[in-house]
């Protein structure tokens, strides 16, 4: 396994096109480039990783699997009154699904979507509670405690978050939100600036594996179910693409990152900063479609 991770990252670094990184903050436009990293746990807690494993990224948009996971454990399919199951084919922040569904997003992982998961967890919560919460949630299932915000990030993100403030007023007006738009977003765009490495990732993603030794911490009935929404979801209006080029189920950030997971197998991580035209690690997909081909990973 080792050898096919150092094999696959100089693949990457001779690649010619590294994609382009996400500009809409300061704190990710600064990003160098030409960054790589893939790690991969296998549910009885072994852990393969190459190239930048040890450099921190903000996870963004990966995120919204763990708050979502959250979400479910709270208020279990009451959750599904208030965002979708269905692909959108748009971009990550689109809104125009939104006024002709009333509000509705079609589902957890394009930012309306996310925006009202983590509104149920603000549910009976300060931010201050609901953030520890989440941070919580994932140093459990990484078993790793240094893992942290990136205040800065989260600073940033509020300061240009015209889009996220136009979808979680939109939201409002549809009383699809139970706490006021700036409560929500503070939370929402401090959970997207947690800062982790592709091994923490990697560790933090088995319990979706469903396999004997992996982390129990929510049913296997919901990773399941998790695992179909990152397959038809987890990529945006690139979801489609990814199921056809990796065939397993992944969740990108705008970061660089992706969670896939091999169900049954292992929990993968990767990062590259530069992205392709969805806003997702253009890298980071080419490398898990090698790999998937070259392990023969795939739930077709
Ligand atoms: N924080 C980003 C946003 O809300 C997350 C988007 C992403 O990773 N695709 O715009």
């Amino acid at each position: 396994m080792q050898e096919i991770l150092d094999e696959l990252v100089s693949g990457m670094r001779q690649e010619p096109d590294w994609g382009e990184v996400a500009n809409y903050i300061p704190e990710l436009g600064s990003i160098p480039l030409r960054q790589f990293a893939i790690a991969i746990s296998t549910p009885d807690g072994r852990l393969f990783s190459a190239g930048d494993a040890d450099t921190p990224f903000s996870i963004q948009s990966v995120s919204k699997v763990f708050t979502l996971a959250i979400a479910l454990g709270r208020v279990g399919d009451q959750l599904w009154h208030r965002v979708g199951r269905e692909p959108s084919g748009n971009a990550f922040n689109s809104i125009v699904l939104l006024e002709n569904e009333k509000g509705r997003p079609r589902n957890p992982f394009i930012n309306a979507g996310a925006i009202v998961t983590t509104d149920e967890i603000l549910a009976g919560r300060t931010p201050g509670q609901a953030l520890a919460e989440i941070v919580q949630f994932i140093r459990a299932a990484a078993d790793d405690t240094e893992i942290h915000i990136n205040k800065a990030v989260a600073r940033s993100e509020t300061a240009n978050g015209n889009r996220n403030f136009a979808l979680a007023h939109f939201l409002a007006s549809y009383d699809n939100l139970k706490n006021p738009p700036e409560m929500v977003l503070g939370t929402y765009f401090h959970q997207c600036a947690i800062e982790m490495t592709v091994r923490q990732l990697a560790r933090a993603g088995r319990f979706l594996v469903n396999a004997q030794g992996s982390p129990t911490i929510i049913s296997r009935e919901r990773a399941r179910r998790i695992c179909a929404l990152m397959m038809t979801c987890g990529h945006y209006n690139g979801s489609g693409e990814f199921a056809f080029q990796v065939g397993l189920p992944g969740k990108s950030g705008v970061g660089g990152g992706i969670l896939a997971v091999v169900p049954g197998v292992a929990s993968i991580a990767v990062w590259s900063p530069g992205l392709n035209a969805q806003g997702n690690s253009l890298l980071g997909t080419k490398a898990l479609a090698q790999l998937a081909r070259r392990m023969g990973w795939s739930v077709f």
